[in-house]
C-alpha cells in the first residue's frame, strides 16, 4: 500500500516502523522528507518513501525546441527536447497548428523547432509557430539530405541547389542556438 506524501507528513510511529529511504524519525513520528510515494516494508519494519519522477510538463506561454516526430496535413506532432532552454527527458509532446501559415512544407520530420505552448486541450499540449522568433532551428534539404542555406524566407541547398520553403525561426542557425542543442 503506498500514499502521497509531502516532505514533513508523517508516515508512521517508531514504534511500528523505522525510517527508511527518505524518511526520518522526529522523536517517536517518522516523516517523510521529499515529496512521493510511503510505502511500508512490513517484513523489514521499515517505511520508505520512493521519490516521484519530476515529469517537465510545459504550461502556457513556455518556449519549447523540439524534434519533429510527424508532419500531418494541417498540423506537426513535435517530442519536446528543450522547456525554456532546460533539457527535459520526459518524452512529452506537444502538437502545432500549421494549416494558416500558407507554405508547402512549414518543417520535416527530424526538423528542430522552436515553439510556444499556448496551452493544453483534450489531453494534448498545443503551441504555435507563429512568431518571427518560432520556427525550424535546423533542417536539411528534401532532396539530398545536405545542409541548407536562408535565403530570404526561402532555404537553398549548399550541395543540389534545391530550394524550398520552411517556417524559419530568426534563430535559425544562429550559433546560441546550437549550444542549446549539445
Ligand atoms: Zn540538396
Amino acid at each position: 500500500m503506498s500514499n502521497s506524501v509531502l516532505p514533513g507528513d508523517k508516515i508512521a510511529i517508531m514504534e511500528e516502523y523505522e525510517a527508511g529511504n527518505n524518511a526520518c524519525a522526529d522523536g517517536h513520528i517518522v516523516r517523510a522528507t521529499v515529496i512521493g510515494q510511503s510505502e511500508i516494508d512490513k517484513k523489514e519494519r521499515v517505511v520508505n518513501v520512493k521519490n516521484n519522477k519530476p515529469i517537465s510538463i510545459p504550461e502556457k506561454g513556455d518556449i519549447v525546441i523540439g524534434t519533429v516526430e510527424a508532419v500531418m496535413g494541417s498540423m506537426i506532432a513535435v517530442l519536446i527536447n528543450y522547456i525554456n532552454s532546460k533539457p527535459v527527458k520526459s518524452q512529452v509532446e506537444c502538437i502545432c497548428a500549421t494549416r494558416s501559415l500558407r507554405k508547402k512544407n512549414v518543417a520535416l520530420v527530424k526538423d528542430l523547432v522552436k515553439l510556444k505552448i499556448i496551452g493544453h486541450l483534450n489531453g494534448a499540449i498545443h503551441a504555435t509557430i507563429q512568431d518571427p522568433g518560432l520556427g525550424v532551428l535546423f533542417t536539411k534539404c528534401r532532396k539530398c539530405g545536405m545542409d541548407v542555406k536562408p535565403m530570404r524566407d526561402i532555404i537553398k541547398c549548399v550541395e543540389c541547389g534545391w530550394t524550398d520553403d520552411r517556417k524559419l525561426s530568426s534563430d535559425f542557425l544562429k550559433s546560441d542556438f546550437l549550444k542549446v542543442r549539445e
